[in-house]
């Protein structure tokens, strides 16, 4: 009667182990996980806005300067990086702020 059980059980999991292999290969499956808008830096982060970080498009940052630009900034990925000024969350490669400092 066991012999019967056995098979059975390690049908399933295999499916199990399948199913969670294929969601774990999906092309870009965890991109979204790790890039989290979540991680970035708060909006309300106290030393952020005394160095008038922005992360993206504003009237107040300089042409040609970029948070992807500066010596302060370690790239994550192509679009979020850490920057040394900021260490609540990760910054946009687009940001900027006064501290920027060419790399
Ligand atoms: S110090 Fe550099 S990397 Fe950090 S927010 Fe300012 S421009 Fe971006």
């Amino acid at each position: 009667m066991k012999s019967f059980q056995a098979p059975v059980e390690r049908r399933s999991f295999l499916k199990l182990f399948g199913a969670a292999l294929g969601a774990f290969l999906v092309p870009g499956a965890w991109r979204g996980v790790l890039a989290a808008p979540a991680a970035a830096v708060p909006a309300n982060d106290p030393v952020a806005l005394a160095i008038g970080y922005v992360a993206g498009p504003s009237k107040i940052r300089v042409k040609g300067q970029n948070c992807s630009g500066c010596a302060l900034y370690t790239a994550v990925d192509s679009q979020w990086g850490r920057c040394q000024m900021l260490t609540t969350g990760l910054v946009s490669s687009q940001g900027w702020c006064r501290s920027w400092s060419k790399k």
